[in-house]
């Protein structure tokens, strides 16, 4: 038994250290990817409820590896986040996204997604605003996505500067509803416009674990505190409709549309 533990653990190590030397690897390529140009951000269009027509796109950020095709952001954005390699990630969605926004039609906006460290960046306001300036862009066509749990890390720091931005008049959503810590005291505390109500709540729409009541609590307690409501993760009509007759102000998924290059997108408002 000893000698075969000892084994177990040998295969283990082995395990162990070709995990640690792919994680080198990883990191080691994303760091030549932001200097190659194979980051770039996918739009996913977020439609207004009531009118079925898009409100604003989400800017997802994609990694297309010269050998191991497309990298999802959930693999890279943790491994940007342990090694600092947020910060020029970040700054190059928040220049990509001013960008982009100069493209799109001018009644239309982009949300992109903060992590918690670039909330605790001091150069974060400034960076977003010279990018707004740079672009042209009215600050009001850019949304700012956080997670509650970016929040927590340090919710003093991160309420004085939510609210920098408020005042400069762009629009702050709460990612992930639901999920996780859901204080509701968060929501009163800072200055969201937005709330998204978490994506495994809309799978659950229907299902033996029935979320439509959660749903409407949501935007029940929503609509107490003026906050719009966007449902995440929409994939069937059924949901869509459901949504809508709920309350749901706006609504994105699958159903209305994938992320997908700016160059792929039907822009109806356009012509
Ligand atoms: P998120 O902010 O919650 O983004 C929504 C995720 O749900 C996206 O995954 C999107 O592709 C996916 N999604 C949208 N509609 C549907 C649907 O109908 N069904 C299903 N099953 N999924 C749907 P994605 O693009 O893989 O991004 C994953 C996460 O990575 C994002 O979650 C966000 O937290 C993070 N992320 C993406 N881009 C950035 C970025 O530029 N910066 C930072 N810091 N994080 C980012
Ligand atoms: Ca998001
Ligand atoms: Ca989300
Ligand atoms: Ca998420």
């Amino acid at each position: 038994a000893k000698r075969l533990g000892g084994q177990t653990l040998v295969n283990f190590d082995q395990a162990l250290g070709e995990r640690i030397s792919e994680r080198q690897t990883l990191i080691h390529d994303l760091k030549a990817a932001l200097d190659t140009d194979q980051l770039s951000l996918y739009l996913q269009p977020i439609v207004e409820a009531s009118k079925q027509s898009i409100d604003h796109y989400e800017a997802l950020l994609r990694w297309q590896h010269p050998t191991r095709g497309m990298i999802g952001p959930d693999i890279f954005i943790p491994l940007a986040e342990e090694t600092g390699l947020i910060h020029p990630l970040g700054n190059f969605v928040i220049k990509q996204a001013c960008t982009l926004l100069a493209a799109l039609p001018e009644t239309q906006g982009l949300a992109i997604n903060l992590s918690a460290h670039q909330l605790v960046d001091p150069a974060l306001y400034s960076n977003i605003t010279e990018a707004l300036l740079e672009a042209n862009v009215s600050p009001s066509r850019l949304t700012l996505e956080v997670t509650e749990s970016a929040l927590m890390q340090n919710a003093t720091e991160a309420k004085i500067l939510l609210e920098r931005f408020h005042e400069l008049g762009v629009t702050l959503a709460l990612d992930d509803f639901g999920t996780g810590y859901s204080s509701l005291a968060y929501l009163n505390l800072f200055p969201f416009d937005t709330l998204k109500i978490d994506r495994s709540f809309v799978n659950q729409l229907g299902s033996v674990k029935d979320s439509q009541p959660i749903i409407s609590t949501i935007i029940l307690l929503a609509r107490e505190l003026d906050l719009r409501v966007t449902a995440e993760g929409v994939e069937t009509e059924a949901q869509a409709f459901l949504l809508k007759e709920l309350g749901c102000h706006a609504l994105q998924g699958y159903y209305f549309g994938r992320p997908s290059p700016l160059e792929d997108l039907a822009l109806p408002l356009t012509h």
